[in-house]
């Protein structure tokens, strides 16, 4: 996989507001918040896009999701907020590093647009 902003900022190559590291992951601040919380939740193992995940990742994918449960309940928003990954161009994906959004306080409509 070549190298993207994400691997940049878990590289410390560019400076991001980090929420949360462990060995798997890391959660830091959307540069162009969506809502009044957007947060991303990356893998450190550079996985492009969620169709491109393997069996192997089942534990990390895992991860993933308790991670974004931890970081919205931290960010005092765990009784509601959304989760979002993008898989593909055509459906807003912009950063080819796979990454969870966290969204939460403001009203969301459904479906999303
Ligand atoms: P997506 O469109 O699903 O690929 O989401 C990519 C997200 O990354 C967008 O919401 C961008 O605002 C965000 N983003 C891009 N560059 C940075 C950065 N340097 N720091 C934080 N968030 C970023």
């Amino acid at each position: 996989m070549s190298e993207t902003i994400f691997s940049k900022i878990i590289n410390r190559e560019i400076d991001a507001d980090i929420v949360h590291e462990d060995d798997q992951c890391l959660a830091f601040r959307d540069i162009n918040a969506q809502a009044p919380m957007h947060i991303l939740v990356i893998p450190k193992k550079p996985i492009d896009m969620l169709v491109n995940a393997e069996a192997d990742d089942q534990a990390l994918l895992g991860h993933l999701l308790l991670t974004a449960r931890q970081v919205a309940k931290d960010e005092g928003y765990s009784d509601a907020f959304r989760l979002v990954v993008n898989n593909g161009e055509a459906v807003g994906q912009s950063v080819f590093h796979l990454h969870v959004h966290i969204l939460a306080g403001r009203d969301f409509s459904w479906p999303p647009g």
